[in-house]
């Protein structure tokens, strides 16, 4: 029998593509196993989604696939744990559900991975989405620079969950148990040997997005919080910055007085440095408060996911001893 190949798919509320990914799934497995003779499973994960896409998956899969249902929404990341949680195979490969991630593009990732040994992942790279600056690409690229500042290990830019594995990453991966989990730097800091390769993804093929530029921003803070101190050292830095210029401006109007005895008029330099002050105090009070959130969610230890249900195809129930799937923890 072939090595196993589980391909995890996060969704939530894709109804409208439902049927058509059973469709595109069942080719992607005959293909994984023309070319590469591998036995290929599915770990559908749904993340609290409301529209009853879940029974159109149950109903259109073919071949061996589990159904993973969350007890509510807890966002891709936590949803791809799950997944991870529920897959025990020789290879594992994460994809979208919306049909923009591609099987040509998910093919040639495992036989990359399947040609070198020494290899452990292999992820896409999405090719510049907008070849012009705009204001996104500008913030995301300021974001990668500050978020791999003095870091060990470099979280790669416009790299998101499209990738395949091997056991071993996996099995890191199940052990990284953040809560507030960000993926992107979880890959990267897990380490190993990985290799990218570059995609264009697909239109969406129904349904929307589930980013919106809120959600971005949030997601990244979340990003910083719980990968790197630079913008804490930034603020404390530029606040002892501003604190030696208060300092020497001070010690200039005390000279004017003594020597020329000249007052200087008050009030203006008094409005600058309240506010200047009393504004980086509040970001400083607003950005500590940020880890501190973070370190509370870590301390409360809750799982990072409730499983509602869990049910397999009969190829997956029939043959062999599988050793039961794994729940959290
Ligand atoms: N998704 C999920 N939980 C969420 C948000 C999204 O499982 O809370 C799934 C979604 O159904 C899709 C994948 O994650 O299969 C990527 O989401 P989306 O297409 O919204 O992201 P984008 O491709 O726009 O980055
Ligand atoms: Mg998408």
């Amino acid at each position: 029998m072939g090595k196993r190949l589980d391909i995890l798919v996060p969704f939530l509320n894709e109804r409208e593509t439902a049927t058509e990914f059973c469709a595109v799934a069942a080719k992607l497995a005959a293909e994984a196993e023309a070319r590469f003779g591998l036995d290929t499973g599915f770990v559908l994960i749904d993340d609290g989604s409301t529209d009853g896409g879940a029974a159109l998956y149950e109903e259109h899969m073919s071949g061996r696939w589990t159904l993973v249902r969350l007890s509510r929404n807890f966002g891709k990341e936590s949803a791809i744990l799950a997944g991870l949680d529920h897959a025990d195979g020789d290879y594992v490969l994460l994809m979208d559900a919306d049909l923009q991630h591609t099987n040509e593009v998910a093919l040639d990732m495992i036989g990359r991975l399947l040609a070198d040994p020494e290899l452990d992942m292999v992820y896409a790279v999405r090719a510049d989405r907008n070849e012009s600056q705009s204001l996104g690409r500008w913030m995301a690229q300021g974001f990668y620079y500050l978020i791999n500042m003095g870091q060990r290990y470099e979280i790669p830019a416009n790299a998101g969950d499209f990738r395949v594995m091997t056991h071993r990453f996996a099995a890191a991966m199940r052990q990284l148990r953040d809560q507030r989990r960000f993926n992107k730097g979880l890959y990267a800091w897990a380490g190993f040997k990985q290799e990218r390769i570059q995609y264009r993804p697909a239109e969406r093929q129904g349904g929307a997005s589930k980013w919106s530029r809120r959600k971005l921003i949030a997601f990244s803070l979340e990003g910083f919080t719980s990968f790197s101190v630079v913008p804490l050292r930034v603020v404390s830095l530029f606040g002892a910055g501003v604190a030696l210029l208060g300092f020497l401006y001070g010690l200039k109007i005390l000279l004017e007085v003594l020597f020329t005895g000249v007052a200087v008029p008050g009030y203006p330099s008094l409005m600058v440095a309240v506010l200047v002050l009393g504004g980086l105090n509040l970001a400083l009070t607003g950005l500590v408060g940020e880890y501190v959130w973070s370190a509370l969610s870590e301390a409360k230890n809750r799982p990072n996911y409730i499983v509602k249900s869990l049910t397999h195809s009969q190829a997956e129930k029939a043959p062999g001893e599988r050793k039961s799937a794994r729940q959290h923890g």
